[in-house]
């Protein structure tokens, strides 16, 4: 869990030329597997009502523009359906935060006989285990250390984007109006999930207006998370980008050479946790990112679209095998849960269970 190298390393190694990676890099591929997993997931966006409103964001309606207000059991159950088709191991639940204190999705879950967001995912949570022997992994937002315990029963593992460390931004079109991207709430709600045992995703989400010095100070407030709970399997650098319609649609991304610094870094202060790019963010690049410490292509779904970036739709699994074979890396199923979390010390008899089915039915 040490790492190589130290915060004021990951300061200087911002301003080097990328010529003078080539070293960490060597040092990175050394002892490398040469391998990139991802995990076979469906897409579940319950809800797009969502209480905060990112300056960058597309996925969220509002209550008069959705088309679909809340997702009922038999609008999953179709695609658990098609996931057993495709042999998918994720029921990914993501949607937007605090939904369920909007009156109409309150009337809503009502309506299904639920009084909270959270008491419908764990329902939902169980259909996916019992019915269709799927893992869930829920990233809804901040909620109680309560409700983490009781979702935990029934999660495979769970996320939650960290995205920036820098509070400033809650003064600036990105946050201005999203109260629980505060960077402390974030952090106590991943400490939270470390007191539970709880396996976790967690994340940046790169050139929303933070500088670079904030991407090591947001890496290292993971490591500092990570050192004392030991909980975070991967880290996902999500590179920004401009969506139409959106207040932040004018804003530049950040540049490729920068991202794959990052990665560098990044790979470089973890040594037990995978490093993940979302390989449609990034859909021509995957063999450099691999090259500089990307170890993990994360969800990747052969049923649903990506809800948070539509306009760009998931590489086949088939495309990027053939593009890691250039480099003379392989792609590997894993579960949405690493394997040195799958014992009876992170996970509930019934999510060990499945993992197990899952692991015999599909080779992982
Ligand atoms: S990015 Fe997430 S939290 Fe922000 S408005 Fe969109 S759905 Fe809500």
């Amino acid at each position: 869990m040490e790492g190589i190298i130290t915060k004021n390393d990951a300061y200087g190694m911002l301003n080097a030329k990328i010529s003078e990676f080539l070293d960490y890099i060597r040092e990175i591929n050394r002892d490398k597997s040469k391998q990139v997993t991802y995990s076979r997931n469906i897409f579940l966006p319950l809800t797009h009502i969502c209480q905060n409103s990112c300056g960058y964001c597309n996925f969220k309606e509002s209550p008069e523009d959705t088309k679909n207000l809340l997702m009922n059991e038999d609008d999953v159950r179709m695609l658990l359906k098609r996931a057993n088709e495709y042999n998918c191991s994720e029921a990914l639940f993501t949607f937007g935060e605090n939904a369920d204190e909007v009156d109409v999705v309150k009337n809503k879950l009502e309506e299904y006989s639920f009084s909270s967001m959270v008491e419908y995912v764990h329902h939902l949570s169980g259909i996916c285990l019992n019915e269709y022997e799927i893992l869930p992994h829920t990233n809804m937002g901040i909620i109680s250390r309560k409700n983490l315990h009781y979702l935990s029963d029934v999660n495979a593992s769970m996320g939650l984007m960290l995205e920036t460390t820098n509070k400033n931004l809650l003064e600036t079109v990105a946050h201005k109006d999203s109260p629980s991207k505060n960077p402390a709430k974030r952090i106590k709600f991943i400490e939270d999930a470390g007191k539970e045992q709880i396996p976790f995703t967690t994340g940046m989400l790169v050139g929303i207006g933070e500088d670079s010095r904030d991407w090591v100070d947001t890496l290292f407030a993971i490591k500092k998370l990570h050192e004392k709970y030991g909980h975070i399997q991967e880290i996902i650098i999500q590179n920004f980008k401009p969506k139409e319609n959106t207040p932040m649609a004018g804003y530049p991304e950040t540049p490729v050479t920068d991202l794959l610094k990052l990665t560098v870094i990044a790979s470089l202060i973890f040594d037990d946790v995978s490093i993940q790019i979302p390989p449609n963010l990034n859909s021509n690049l995957v063999t450099l990112f691999a090259l500089v410490g990307a170890d993990d292509f994360g969800g990747i779904s052969p049923v649903t679209g990506d809800y948070i970036n539509p306009e760009l739709p998931w590489p086949s699994i088939i495309n990027l095998e053939k593009q890691l074979a250039t480099i003379g890396y392989t792609l590997t199923e894993r579960l949405p849960v690493y394997d040195k979390y799958v014992s009876g010390d992170y996970l509930s008899d019934e999510v060990l269970d499945v993992a197990s089915k899952i692991k015999r039915r599909n080779n992982i």
